[in-house]
């Protein structure tokens, strides 16, 4: 529970939050699993440069060019331009090229075309990327001024705009130039007519298309192909990966994934995959390869990511202490007994730490991931997905250190204890309500699980998170060890109304009421209960703010008591018109009043809208006679040195 001095947040510029993540658990893991770990995480590095290339074909020398800038500029550095310079390549490193992560469209430098000039012109020629036919910087300046500074040239990396030319327009390298639309779907819709259509391959995955003597072809990313040198790399880490596999089947996955980056073959891939979601049995798990197809106007090419997860077993090990216990929790609910499952078993959920990022993930990562996207594979072998623990953890420190709590929490004493025992809470809560809330409780015979219709999901969150609420103030969480004593569950009591009241109407447009089933559910709960149980929670207000403030945590126990007996009723019974006057009174309206105070607070506090991660080090430990005796996460390493590290020892285009 104790984070130590763990910095989770750090550099913000332009619309970007840079944090870190912990590996927690890695200590744990055994030596052959840290080798596994490390050997793959290598193999996730080595990508990056094909995603570079993937996403605009000029940024691969682009950014040799501005780094060298930066670490050669020989000129003032205090200048606006300079200051200016290097906000927009750190921006170029979070986006990996030229444009926007998440937008897509070009990043606008803010420094000026002279200031660009000159810092090129100052540049030995020998570290120059100049392409064929460029003989100095006086050519390559001609040449970038408009891949930098009109928007009109390359605007977007992914155009989706209807009625235009979608490749054409789109600055992705995933089709030569010249290459139309049209060209395109009429290549790709002959591969399929001709291909196997009840177990399709993945058509076009893993290529670029190109037009050469005015015919179509694909440049196959392979080893051999295009990509080669990176590939090849890739493939010498997972060989070095391989004799740490868990299991032999751990081993085949890896194997087939070498033979397939060999020789490019789909149908290998289809192997690979179904390999992959049969493997379930090791703590360790990765992604590496063409994986998502966002990047593609036409949604066939895959971008490069990888990442290595292994089970977090703390959280594991809460889940199961749970399931265990799942029929006592189940014979102690305050619901009523008609409604109660006889025979209850808890579920387990699958959390996983991040080992590293690489690739598409990086630094802007998902915490969730569901693969593969093959439909027919999921279809007939099932697909894996994981939650990745320890990045949602930084995510919510992150959130606890912007300030949200000290403009919102009503006093110190209150600030303490969450500060104290939410982190316990946070995850705990999520478990009861994942392992055991949703699992609980039965339908009456005959009643028609649709019969809340579009009220169900609503009532069926709330449903699970008045379970855990219920149970977080129950002494057999301190019992089972789950939490540290009987105080902690004010933290959760706390931040729950806080959020349900007020804090989650930031993320509410304004003159928008609330749409979201789990939003829905919190507003329904907090406000049902601030409606009924005056004399436990009430908002009040304090130079035109308003906040929550809790009289009585107590009876908030009992309150959340009588509420899940109702909402099991209502669930149980098919009590349509129940559960409609539940969350039509209680889960909807937005105050528009109240709204406007929160989203001024909120604004006050300048938060950026999108957040990546800076990877920890691995660092082998070696004894007198060079073995290698320990593997040690190092965290710290500054997000310029970072890239400019991945830059120098991860270049392989
Ligand atoms: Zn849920």
């Amino acid at each position: 529970m104790t984070e130590g001095a763990f910095q989770y947040t750090d550099e913000r510029f332009a619309d970007l939050q840079l944090l870190r993540y912990k590996v927690t658990g890695f200590e744990h893991l055994s030596l052959k699993q840290k080798f596994l770990i490390y050997h793959l995480s290598e193999a996730a590095l080595l990508g990056r440069d094909i995603l570079w290339d993937q996403n605009c074909r000029f940024n691969l020398r682009i950014r040799q060019l501005l780094e060298t800038i930066y670490t050669d500029y020989a000129g003032d550095r205090q200048t606006a331009d300079f200051r200016e310079f290097v906000v927009y390549l750190k921006r170029v490193w979070f986006s990996n090229g030229i444009h926007h992560h998440y937008g897509s469209q070009k990043l606008r430098p803010g420094f000026s075309k002279e200031f660009f000039r000159q810092a090129v012109r100052g540049i030995a020629l020998e570290k120059l990327p100049l392409s064929e036919g460029q003989d100095g910087a006086e050519s390559l300046i001609e040449e970038l001024i408009p891949i930098l500074f009109d928007p009109k040239v390359m605007g977007k990396r992914v155009n989706q705009a209807e009625g235009e030319d979608l490749i054409l327009t789109s600055a992705c390298n995933y089709y030569g130039p010249g290459i139309t639309q049209k060209e395109a779907e009429d290549f790709y819709r002959s591969q399929k007519e001709l291909g196997n259509k009840k177990r399709p391959i993945m058509h076009g995955m893993n290529s670029q298309l190109v037009k050469e003597n005015g015919k179509l072809q694909e440049h196959t990313w392979r080893s051999g192909g295009m990509y080669g040198p990176a590939i090849d790399r890739i493939i010498k880490e997972l060989q070095a990966a391989m004799p740490y596999a868990e299991n032999d089947r751990q081993q085949a996955v890896i194997g087939k994934l070498i033979e397939f980056y060999q020789t490019g073959d789909l149908k290998t891939f289809d192997q690979y995959t179904i390999l992959w979601v049969n493997d379930t049995e090791g703590e360790v798990d990765f992604t590496n390869g063409f994986t998502e197809v966002y990047g593609d106007p036409l949604g066939l090419k895959a971008s490069w990511e990888g990442y290595v997860n292994f089970t977090d077993r703390e959280a594991t090990h809460r889940a199961q202490t749970l399931s265990e216990n799942a029929q006592w929790f189940e014979d102690h609910s305050p619901v009523d007994a008609r409604f109660r499952k006889e025979v209850c078993k808890g579920v387990s959920a699958r959390v996983v730490n991040a080992a590293i990022l690489g690739g598409d993930l990086y630094p802007s990562s998902a915490i969730g991931i569901n693969l593969p996207n093959s439909d027919w594979v999921r279809a007939e072998h099932g697909s894996k997905s994981v939650t990745i623990g320890n990045l949602t953890h930084a995510y919510d420190q992150a959130a606890k250190g912007s300030g949200m709590r000290k403009e919102f929490v009503i006093d110190a004493q209150t600030l303490g204890i969450l500060d104290r025992y939410v982190d316990a809470c946070d995850d705990l809560h999520t478990d009861l309500h994942e392992c055991l809330g949703h699992g609980s409780g039965i339908l009456l015979p005959g009643v028609d699980p649709d019969s809340l219709k579009s009220y169900g999901s609503t009532i069926e969150e709330a449903r699970a998170d008045l379970f855990g609420l219920y149970y977080m103030a129950d002494e057999k969480l301190v019992e089972l060890g789950l939490l540290p004593d009987g105080e902690a569950y004010k933290a959760q009591y706390y931040s729950y109304l806080l959020n349900g009241l007020l804090t989650q109407l930031v993320r509410i447009e304004p003159g928008h009421q609330i749409e979201e089933a789990h939003m829905r559910n919190r507003a329904l709960i907090s406000r049902w209960t601030l409606a009924h149980y005056p004399q436990a929670v009430r908002l009040t207000e304090h130079q035109g703010k308003t906040y929550v403030e809790i009289l009585d945590y107590p009876t908030l126990r009992l309150a959340f008591g009588t509420l899940l007996a109702e909402v099991q009723r209502i669930k149980s019974e098919g009590d349509y018109t129940a559960a409609r006057t539940l969350v039509e009174d209680y889960g909807i309206k937005v105050d528009e009043k109240l709204h406007a105070q929160i989203l001024e607070r909120y604004k006050k506090l300048d938060l950026a809208p999108y957040k990546g991660f800076i990877n920890p080090r691995y660092k082998l430990e070696r004894n007198a006679a060079g073995e290698v005796t320990d593997i040690h996460v190092i965290y710290g390493e500054p997000y310029d040195q970072q890239m400019l590290r991945y830059s120098r020892d991860y270049h392989t285009l």
